[in-house]
């Protein structure tokens, strides 16, 4: 089968790891990739926005399949352009990834499906959403409808918080278009979990779940990131928990995507919380995660390229299989200085000690090779992820792995997956 990976970061990398290992895999592009894929098959620069560019290769280089990892060649309708040019592609249709770039839509379609999620309204009026919040107060959360780079979300602790994120964003449009449109939401509480399913329309597979770290700082302090690492699978994530999240939550969301006409191809990554009244969904992303996949593709134990391609020709219910090794993963994110802020690139990265210990990959999320030299590229500079039969063992390796990687200019968080250490067994 001749692949074209669409991304260039960490989660990129993971999937070419994990695709590469397959005997079906007859060639590997990945568009634009990153030093860590270039070693598991040919880099292709192309941008990740560039839709044209992208199909026109995949045409001229007879791709039988295309995986885009991020959102943003989804929304830009890259299934779209592949499907009228007869090339398979496992990822989601324009019209179906807006289960993530709107939150109102996919509020919507909890209604429609009677999946679990917070109570909510939508405005677009600032009066009418400040008549609202006289009703339900403090705690409440206010969303941007659209998509705001993960800061489109106040969780308001006061009802005057809330008032200033409806002015903020209606008002004074700080998010543009994307928020012009609010939800705003009851507040939920309890423990997050990123849930994973593979999902070709009709049919959903189970894909792993895994606990994310979004703040910077150690003990969940500072401003929000991308992710600063991921554990797999999330210590709450027993058979039960998973099959009520498959029944309540991702089929659902599935039959009703069908009913409109829309269905939903590609990784759809459920974002819970769990509560009191059970699993919860927060929101979905048409993707998948990232650190999360840095994390759950080395416990993936079977192929995972006949599942993807199964997906893109919607043909999950033929009998594909999504097999996971015993144990555990960890993966830590190691950033540049400064990151989420204005940040440094072309930090001397060197890996050379890091091959020693076992078990343990790293995928290259924000680096360049320049004249042989690697050097830092990106806020995220590489995921450093480990396995092993607990997460004790999974973290503890991972840490040697960083201990032995010189980087003078990054930084990591020293406590990943230590929550979930402490949290009382389920
Ligand atoms: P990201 O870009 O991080 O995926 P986002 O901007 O798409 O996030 P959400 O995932 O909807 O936004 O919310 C971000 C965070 O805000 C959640 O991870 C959660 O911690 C918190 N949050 C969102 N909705 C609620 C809610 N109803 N109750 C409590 N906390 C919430």
């Amino acid at each position: 089968m001749r692949v074209l990976i669409i991304g260039g970061g960490g989660r990129e990398h993971a999937l070419a790891w994990k695709i590469a290992q397959s005997p079906l895999l007859a060639r590997l592009f990945v568009a634009p990739g990153n030093p860590g894929t270039a070693a598991l098959g040919e880099n292709v620069a192309i941008a990740v926005d560039d839709i044209a560019a992208l199909v026109a290769f995949a045409v001229a280089q007879r791709i039988d399949l295309v995986i885009p990892g991020p959102e943003l060649p989804l929304a830009l309708g890259i299934a779209d352009a592949l499907a009228a040019a007869g090339i398979a592609c496992c990822g989601p249709s324009r019209a179906a990834a807006q289960l993530e770039s709107s939150k109102a839509f996919t509020k919507r379609i909890c209604d429609e499906a009677g999946i679990p999620t917070a109570a909510w309204a939508e405005f677009t009026d600032a009066a009418a959403a400040r008549a609202y919040l006289a009703d339900h107060p403090a705690p409440i959360v206010i969303k941007a409808d659209g998509l705001a780079a993960g800061k489109g979300v106040v969780v308001a602790a006061s009802d005057a918080e809330a008032d200033a994120a409806v002015s903020a964003m209606l008002e004074d449009q700080v998010h543009g278009a994307s928020g012009a449109r609010i939800v705003i939401e009851a507040c939920m509480t309890g423990p997050e979990m990123s849930f994973f399913a593979i999902c070709d329309g009709g049919t959903a597979l189970f894909c792993g779940t895994a606990m994310d770290h979004k703040r910077v700082g150690e003990g969940d302090t500072g401003p929000n990131t991308g992710g600063m690492g991921a554990i797999a699978p999330h210590p709450a994530a027993t058979d039960p928990v998973i099959e009520t999240v498959m029944a309540t939550i991702i089929r659902p969301a599935l039959a009703a995507m069908v009913a409109r006409g829309t269905p939903f191809r590609g990784f759809l990554f459920a974002g819970l919380m769990l509560t009191g009244q059970g699993p919860k969904l927060i929101e979905f992303n048409a993707r998948f995660g990232d650190p999360e996949c840095e994390a759950l593709m080395p416990l993936l134990a079977s192929d995972i390229l006949p599942v993807l391609h199964d997906t893109a020709r919607g043909a999950l219910d033929g009998g594909a299989k999504v097999a996971w090794h015993e144990g555990a993963a960890a993966a830590v994110i190691m950033a540049a200085r400064g990151y989420p802020g204005g940040y440094e690139t072309g930090g001397l990265i060197d890996l050379a000690g890091a091959d020693e210990v076992p078990d343990t990959e790293i995928f290259h999320a924000g680096t360049r090779l320049q004249d042989g030299v690697l050097r830092s590229a990106g806020g995220r500079v590489l995921a450093v992820t480990a396995t092993g039969p607990t997460l004790d063992e999974a973290l503890g390796r991972a840490y040697r792995a960083i201990d032995r990687i010189g980087f003078p200019t990054g930084f990591c968080r020293r406590d990943i997956g230590s929550r979930a250490l402490e949290a009382p067994a389920p």
